[in-house]
């Protein structure tokens, strides 16, 4: 167990939180962050290590986007998520994202486009839409097929995942969070007035407990929320040192290729472009989970990389297992546990959550002080689930 800050006063107020948080993933080191700001006394256990490679926020680069074809409903979140991205930059001095742009490529009528332009007109998101001749003269990289329909936002680019998370991280033990590492929550439970967290290490007690522990949170939610944990494989293919695939010139990119097959990449940092396809993953147990490559993984991504980014190399240099964690209807799930309202569930973020962190971290803040969140997250909410039971 790595303590990382020292314990104080008599054994029995040591043992006493304000909040403990079940995860420091991306979800979990926002929320520590965002309580212990407001004053709380918290402490975050990890089953693991600060940036581990078992969960689902490594892998060096994520996505940001303002036009949300998922759900018009999320705009009002992502534009706060945005700010604050930007706020944490400044005051942790670290670098965590880099504007590029995005390019949301397919039929016109498919679910990607139609929802981009939905979200971007009822929030009034500056875009641009051209046709697959414009976009293939404006950004090289690509071969589109005549027909389909591209949408070019400005507000969009890439986080890196890892300086997210240790921004987070130091900017909370700054606070005076305090975070145990290698010490996993085993399980929760109510004791009278307070809500008790237990470990091998030992028990502590909470007002407030956040389940943040994604693809684990299975295991805390006691079967009130039906979760899916889903492996993926994104690829890092070489640029060959080619301008159009370094970020000036290349946007991030979603690809419809047609219903429900969508392909993502992300343009060279460093290690390559990034390429994947999102979902159509076999559905797996977080604790069991096959983290070599096979061909069943390359042979999609390699194809559809021969077939729209012509000019990458063809052998990855990379590639990650990581996981998602789906909802039924692939919405979040953020609120408060269905059997105890002291509790606040974040996660399940259906393969989409990264670039909420920021502002989740401010939501579960909020719900943790019982003040209303400012933006409608109803639709978020873990109750859901059980009137469909
Ligand atoms: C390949 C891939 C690509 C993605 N691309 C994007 C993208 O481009 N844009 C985007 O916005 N999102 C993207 N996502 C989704 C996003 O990364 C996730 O939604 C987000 O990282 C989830 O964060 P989390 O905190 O819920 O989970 P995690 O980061 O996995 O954190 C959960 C933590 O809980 C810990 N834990 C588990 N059990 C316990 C326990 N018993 N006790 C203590 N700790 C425990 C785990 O060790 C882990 O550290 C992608 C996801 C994947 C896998």
């Amino acid at each position: 167990m790595v303590q990382e800050s020292g314990w104080g006063g008599d054994e029995a107020s040591m043992r006493h939180f304000d909040a403990v948080v079940v995860g420091s993933g991306a979800m979990g080191s926002f929320a520590s962050y965002n309580l212990a700001k407001r004053g709380l006394r918290v402490l975050t256990l990890e089953r693991f290590s600060l940036n581990h490679d078992r969960g689902s926020s490594h892998g060096q680069t994520r996505i940001i986007r303002l036009a949300y074809y998922e759900d018009e409903r999320y705009v009002p979140l992502l534009k706060r998520a945005l700010a604050a991205w930007r706020e944490l930059e400044e005051l942790s001095g670290r670098r965590l994202l880099t504007m590029t742009g995005g390019l949301m490529i397919g039929r016109p009528d498919g679910e990607l486009v139609s929802g981009v332009l939905r979200s971007a007109k009822v929030h009034g998101l500056p875009h641009r839409v051209m046709s697959s001749a414009e976009a293939t003269e404006e950004y090289s990289a690509f071969e589109l097929d005549e027909g389909v329909s591209v949408v070019q936002e400005q507000n969009a680019g890439i986080l890196y995942p890892e300086a997210c998370i240790e921004a987070a991280h130091s900017m909370a033990a700054a606070a005076g969070c305090e975070f145990h590492f290698s010490e996993p929550a085993t399980r929760w439970h109510r004791e009278g007035d307070r809500l008790v967290v237990d470990t091998q290490q030992g028990e502590y007690n909470a007002d407030r407990v956040v389940l943040a522990a994604g693809a684990w949170n299975t295991s805390f939610v006691g079967g009130a929320i039906p979760l899916e944990c889903e492996r993926q494989v994104p690829f890092w293919f070489p640029s060959t040192g080619k301008r159009c695939f370094f970020p000036d010139e290349m946007p991030v990119f979603i690809l419809e290729e047609d219903r429900s097959r969508f392909f993502y990449g992300i343009p060279d940092v460093g290690h390559g472009v990034k390429v994947a396809r999102s979902h159509q993953g076999r559905v797996v147990d977080p604790d069991y989970v096959d983290r070599g490559v096979s061909e069943e993984d390359l042979a999609p991504v390699e194809g559809f990389v021969a077939h729209r980014l012509p000019e990458l190399g063809r052998v990855p240099v990379a590639s990650a297992s990581c996981l998602y964690t789906n909802t039924p209807d692939r919405n979040f799930v953020v609120g408060t546990h269905p059997y105890d309202r002291a509790v606040v569930v974040v996660s399940a973020c259906s393969g989409h959550g990264f670039k909420f962190a920021s502002v989740l971290g401010e939501v579960v803040a909020d719900i943790a002080s019982d003040r209303a969140a400012p933006y409608d997250i109803s639709f978020l909410g873990a109750d859901r689930f059980l009137a469909r039971r």
